[in-house]
């Protein structure tokens, strides 16, 4: 009897410390909303970060996860990295984030999504949401029906479409913006990149690389890309298993994150990474302290490759694409910004880049205080 007492008071302490509301208080997240729907099976959560600069915009990913305490983690960690994402280049955005819990192949439905639409609409513009992981267009095309707080809807019903030239572009400028830290000239002509993954962003990542006159590898796991955007652009072919046992000054990965680990920065002999995946880093704080021993310069990820959040704010600011060009180009200021700090302080670029967005969101806190 004794024995079962003291398991329920240790189990009790351990639900506290793992508490949902102890969770919100670990990320400092202002709402966090439970969607379920009997009839269509629609459990979803809804995480709303952080609104000081802007309403929340986030994707909503539809992933089958194993129980709900994963699913809540992942949707918690995902809209504050939107946070992030947004104040960083200088949007006036907040970060937010929805997961479905079930499986995009077999789950889906349109009255699930429409239903989901229901509970944005609820929200009256406090989240705004577009396609992410195991959503696509026609799921957006539903969230439609029932909200205005939806982006990323096709071209054809007025949509900004496809992010990824602005998602390269804003690498493109992140790039150069290295670049110019390290060799004080931010010309590409005579460099050499290696850009692993040769899909949507690497594609045109390598053209614009190539209008520069850099000398550009590709590497990629889907052969058919590799050969036809290669050719297409008189880049290199890489074999992507022995990439860094090439000589290059930049490495640009668009493909998968995770790649920049304590295995592959021993074997690094590039200056700088800059590329689109998202979390490159394996470990984010001691992998950015190995590569601050190294002198490699890490373009933090979130910040260059933010196009495609710079391409959702222009949808609901009334498209134009040369308008939405022009913003992914102050990714080169933002990382100069970025890059500076980082050398002046003596801190990991990713430690420079997260202060920045803090002390932007606590100014603009101030300020609305004071209305
Ligand atoms: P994509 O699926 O079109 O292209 C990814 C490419 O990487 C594919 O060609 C694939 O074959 C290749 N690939 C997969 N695994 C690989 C591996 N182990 N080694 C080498 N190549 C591999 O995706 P995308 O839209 O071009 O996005 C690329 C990355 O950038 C992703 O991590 C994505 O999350 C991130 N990102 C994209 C956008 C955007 O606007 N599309 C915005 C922000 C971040």
């Amino acid at each position: 009897m004794k024995r079962r007492i003291i398991f329920s008071y240790m189990s009790s302490i351990q639900l506290e410390t793992n508490s949902i509301f102890n969770q919100l208080s670990v990320f400092g997240h202002q709402k966090v909303v439970f969607c379920k729907d009997d009839d269509t099976g629609l459990r979803a959560i809804i995480a709303i970060h952080d609104t000081t600069l802007g309403p929340a915009v986030g994707g909503t990913r539809m992933w089958s996860y194993q129980t709900e305490a994963e699913a809540l983690n992942d949707v918690l960690r995902l809209s504050k990295a939107m946070t992030y994402k947004a104040a960083i280049t200088g949007l006036n955005l907040g970060g937010g984030k929805a997961v479905i819990i079930g499986d995009s192949r077999t789950d889906k439905s349109e009255a699930l999504m429409r239903r989901f639409g229901r509970f944005i609409e609820n929200l009256n513009g406090l989240f705004i949401t577009a396609e992410e992981v195991g959503t696509g267009p026609k799921d957006m095309e539903y969230i439609r029906m029932e909200t205005k707080y939806v982006t990323g809807v096709p071209e054809s019903i007025g949509g900004s479409g496809d992010p990824s030239p602005v998602t390269a572009k804003g690498v493109f400028m992140g790039i150069k913006a290295c670049v110019k830290e390290l060799y004080g000239t931010d010309s590409l002509a005579g460099r050499t990149v290696a850009v692993q993954g040769t899909g949507h962003v690497g594609e045109h990542l390598v053209g614009l690389l190539r209008n520069e006159n850099a000398k550009v590898y590709v590497s990629d796991i889907n052969d058919e890309r590799l050969i036809r955007v290669a050719k297409k652009y008189g880049a290199e072919m890489a074999n992507n298993n022995n990439l860094f046992d090439l000589d290059f000054d930049i490495y640009a990965p668009c493909a998968l994150g995770a790649t920049v680990n304590s295995e592959t920065i021993s074997r690094m002999k590039c200056r700088i990474i800059a590329g689109s995946a998202n979390n490159q880093l394996a470990d984010e704080k001691e992998d950015a302290k190995l590569l601050l021993e190294k002198e490699i310069i890490y373009a933090p990820d979130y910040l260059i490759n933010a196009g495609g959040l710079i391409n959702v704010y222009s949808e609901l600011k009334g498209y134009n694409k040369k308008r939405t060009m022009q913003l992914a180009e102050n990714i080169y200021e933002a990382t100069r910004e970025v890059l500076k700090k980082s050398k002046s302080e003596n801190i990991p670029t990713i430690i420079a880049a997260n202060q920045i967005v803090e002390k932007r969101i606590a100014d603009i806190k101030k300020i609305k205080s004071s209305y």
